[in-house]
């Protein structure tokens, strides 16, 4: 099966009531547990790439492995798409490279750093949303910005979503999806406590999809942080702080105001380097990478395949065909930029 768009993976899961993980990558292991994982629970999947990761792998070889995992795995869906793109340029880049969806993060200006402002967000992501539906490419863009302790990407400073606004900025935009800020931040230290409702803004998420019932809603920085794969890491000499991420109930809660795409990385992050530690300390006599990467490799599949059944995209991998990047093109141009998902 070729790369399909996101907006049709996101279309059929508003259709079956699910959400889809948006898996981050920027190296073969992680490409391999996450196909896996959707192999082994039938799953369609978003695979993401950063523009950090595109500059670590390099664009060629992050794009091939992509390639060889559709080969591999035929009967998964697959959506390629980048992640925080910082302008029309990063966004037009990725395309040419045949990336199938794409972020215009214009919530924070090309510095990727400095909060911008509302009228900056809907002129680029505006572009963006031309540019990208005239060759049938999903657009995500992001309103609000994620904030949080410890926050390495972004401003650092927390500005949720107002719904008014995020009408208008669909409305104007043209966006398959839209990123909210409901009060996560990426990386592994989002709460210093268990988040309770006030916390995670859910009822933010509630009144966008209660206005925007047709627009694809998108959680990012929801990693979960499991307790045992921190507790894994400090057992083998790590030093990660007591934290909290998002809990699964809450995103299976936002799954029925519709969120659609997940974003979980930290996660993988986590499950990695916690048996790469173990295996470390167990036979510190081996030195073949295979040694260590390999359960590495497993415990990434395992952490990919319980969030596929929790957040309910398992078993739809085979439910649809995939619609090329020509027929998308003319469906938003017949249809115009805000098809609807019904
Ligand atoms: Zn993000």
């Amino acid at each position: 099966m070729p790369l399909v768009t996101m907006r049709q993976l996101l279309d059929e899961a508003a259709r079956g009531g699910y959400g889809v993980g948006a898996f981050n990558v920027n190296n073969l292991e992680q490409v391999q547990a996450i196909m896996e994982a959707a192999r082994e629970t039938g799953s369609p999947v978003i695979i993401q790439a950063s523009r950090g990761a595109r500059k670590y792998a390099n664009d060629r070889f992050l794009y091939h492995l992509m390639e060889a995992a559709t080969e591999v795995y035929p009967e998964i869906p697959v959506a390629l798409h980048q992640d925080h793109g910082n302008s029309p340029e990063t966004c037009e880049s990725a395309i040419e490279l045949g990336f199938t969806s794409v972020m215009m993060d214009g919530s924070l200006m090309e510095d990727a750093k400095t909060p911008a402002d509302f009228e900056y967000n809907v002129r680029v992501t505006r572009e963006v949303v031309e540019m990208a539906h005239e060759r049938g490419v999903t657009v995500e863009g992001e309103l609000g910005t994620l904030g949080g302790i410890e926050d390495d990407v972004g401003s650092g400073e927390v500005h949720l979503t107002e719904p008014d606004q995020a009408v208008e900025f669909v409305e104007r935009t043209g966006v398959d999806a839209l990123a909210v800020a409901i009060g996560t931040s990426h990386g592994a230290y989002k709460f210093t406590k268990e988040p309770d409702r006030e916390v995670l803004a859910m009822h933010i998420i509630e009144e966008i999809n209660r206005r925007l019932p047709t627009t694809h809603l998108v959680m990012h920085g929801s990693s979960s942080v499991p307790r045992e794969l921190v507790d894994l890491i400090n057992r083998y000499g790590g030093e990660i702080r007591p934290t909290w991420g998002v809990p699964v109930r809450e995103i299976q809660e936002g799954i029925k105001y519709g969120v659609r795409k997940i974003n979980v990385d930290t996660d993988l992050r986590l499950a990695a380097t916690g048996a790469i530690r173990r295996a470390f300390a167990e036979d510190p006599s081996e030195y073949d990478p295979r040694y260590y990467l390999t359960p590495a490799r497993e415990a990434m599949k395992g952490i990919v395949k319980a969030r596929m059944e929790e957040f309910g995209q398992a078993g739809h991998a085979g439910n649809y065909e995939p619609i090329s990047l020509g027929d998308m093109a003319v469906r938003y141009r017949e249809k115009g930029h805000l098809l609807t998902t019904t």
